[in-house]
């Protein structure tokens, strides 16, 4: 009995004690700033650039070999605004294979890679483990939109423990990496006398943030706006639903919608920033919108990636679909295949650049960019390419059904393959052979050795520019080499035709590239070729 009665008490004891559980994920357990989920790169904001140099040392301690980076010269220590000689170019982590070891982030030499430490390094679940293949933009996304409130960078750690070890004073904390709200926030927090090492609950919604007077006076003029991440998200959707509205009755998009667009697409939580000067006025800056925001990650057409996380229309799982279709994009181009329509479609309705019939830019960019076809024909003089990037091809050229050796697809394989051989021979200095240059010209391409069709086609300016009238040096408009008078103008066959002179120039100015990428003079026969046949000695290797 005593033992029953002494069971229940256990029992009524726990069913009235508070439960350990929390409801995730409506509300989530504090994360230490040590956990671990996946790695990350870290936005350097005082810089405004990342600090991965692309080295390589992380990708060489993967013991997963889940890492890609690349390195490319920094533009920003050529203008002096930066000390990083060299700049991550492209960096990819592929998540399915990380096995979250860490060590990528105790190697870094520079601090640049630290383990997410928020909930949403958790939260990846995806339908295809490609998916899982994180780019530069997403590896950013969390250090510069400020979701990585507190990164935890291991060597300031070991700096710490080392100088208590010493018994000396400890380090300055630095927060490196975090925004800089988030930064000030940890030292307010260490000034209260609260623990810098938890996080606050749910660190990946920065509540909204009042306008401070230095975020106020830093924007100088105009209008400021400061608002919380998910007031940024409500505006940008509202302006994507007008703009969607506007597209579904085939109108063009107003400038101030798409300006609107543009701003909260870019405006960062907490953060001022200032009204789009003039686009209220619709006239105003006129920018053509791209498939890439100003910092260079991947910008969506309204309503699209605008979906909660783990939704497929999230940002995450878009990002991921346009990447797919545009390395296969790349892949078929490569291999001079058609593009299916699938892939095609994709890529329009993701915004990518790439889209083969011209980016949906084209048309939700207004003005410049795409709609007025009609009176870009009537001024510019045709070439090989639309407005929009897209093949330009003759008259009754690309106009057949699918699967017709006339269809669009298949018309620009065939001009890709032969401008292909065109780059390819120019290279190796070799004369371009007859059904190549053909092929060029019937398919409209603007590399046509003998001028393109558009200069016949194209009316006005570009006709004027026929191999024998040469007078410039530079090339012609459509592209064609223009050599001095009498040179280049002999029958196909002859030393002085066209072909040949162009080769023998190319030839010369190969050479003169190769003397300066060895560190020598041009030697003077090849300079003196190259003057003589109308080009101009080129002063860097490429
Ligand atoms: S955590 Fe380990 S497995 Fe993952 S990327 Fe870094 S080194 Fe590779
Ligand atoms: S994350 Fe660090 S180690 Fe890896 S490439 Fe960038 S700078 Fe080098």
């Amino acid at each position: 009995m005593k033992g029953i009665l002494k069971g229940l008490g256990v029992t009524f004891s726990t069913a009235a004690r508070r439960p350990v559980t929390v409801k995730y994920p409506e509300t989530k357990h504090l994360l230490p700033v040590r956990q671990r989920s996946f790695p990350v790169l870290t936005w350097d904001f005082d810089h405004d650039e990342p600090f991965c140099t692309g080295c390589n040392v992380c990708v060489r301690n993967c013991p997963v070999d889940c890492m890609t980076a690349t390195m490319q010269d920094n533009p920003a220590y050529t203008a002096g605004t930066s000390n990083r000689r060299k700049i991550v170019e492209k960096f990819w982590i592929d998540y399915a294979r990380c096995m979250r070891c860490n060590i990528c982030v105790e190697v870094c030499p520079f601090e640049a890679i630290v383990m997410d430490n928020n909930w949403s390094g958790h939260e990846h679940s995806v339908y295809d483990r490609r998916d899982l293949h994180i780019d530069i933009d997403g590896l950013l996304h969390g250090s510069k939109s400020g979701e990585l409130t507190v990164p935890f960078r291991p060597l300031d750690s070991i700096e710490l423990l080392e100088k208590q070890a010493k018994g000396e004073e400890p380090p300055e904390l630095s927060f490196k990496g975090a925004r800089p709200e988030a930064r000030q926030a940890m030292f307010d927090r260490i000034a209260q006398g609260l623990p810098a090492a938890l996080q606050e609950r749910e660190p990946e919604k920065p509540k909204a943030g009042a306008v401070t007077a230095s975020a106020a006076g830093g924007a100088g003029g105009g209008e400021v706006e400061i608002l919380s991440e998910s007031k940024i998200r409500a505006k940008r959707m509202r302006a994507e639903r007008e703009a969607k509205a506007f597209v579904d009755r085939g109108e063009p998009v107003p400038a101030e919608i798409t300006a609107n667009i543009q701003k909260y697409t870019n405006m960062k939580p907490g953060e001022a920033a200032t009204a789009v000067a003039g686009a209220p006025g619709g006239g105003g800056g006129g920018a053509v919108l791209t498939g890439l925001n100003d910092d260079g990650s991947m910008r969506f057409p309204p309503g699209v990636g605008d979906g909660p996380k783990g939704d497929p229309n999230s940002a995450e799982k878009v990002r991921a679909r346009r990447m797919r279709a545009e390395r296969s994009f790349n892949t078929l181009t490569a291999a001079g295949e058609p593009i299916p329509d699938d892939v095609a479609k994709t890529l329009y309705d993701l915004g990518s650049d790439l889209a083969p019939g011209g980016a949906i830019w084209a048309t939700l960019g207004g003005g410049s960019a795409g709609g007025g076809g009609a009176a870009a024909v009537s001024t510019a003089p045709l070439t090989g390419l639309n407005a929009d990037g897209s093949m330009r091809f003759p008259p009754g050229i690309g106009d057949g059904a699918k699967g017709d050796p006339n269809s669009a697809e298949k018309v620009r394989a065939r001009r890709m393959r032969a401008e292909r051989s065109f780059n390819t021979l120019t290279a190796a200095g070799e004369p371009i052979p007859d059904d190549v240059a053909k092929t060029l010209y019937d398919l409209g391409s603007d590399l046509a050795p003998g001028g393109s069709i558009w200069a016949t086609l194209g009316g006005g300016a570009s006709t004027a520019a026929p191999a024998a009238a040469g007078v410039a040096v530079a090339p012609g408009a459509d592209g064609q080499m223009v050599f001095p008078p009498g040179i280049g103008d002999g029958p196909k066959g002859d030393p002085n035709s066209y072909e040949k002179v162009r080769a023998r120039r190319m030839r010369a100015e190969k050479k003169a590239r190769e003397a300066i990428a060895a560190g020598q003079p041009v030697p003077a026969d090849i300079a003196a070729t190259i003057v003589e046949l109308g080009g101009t000695i080129p002063d860097k290797a490429d």
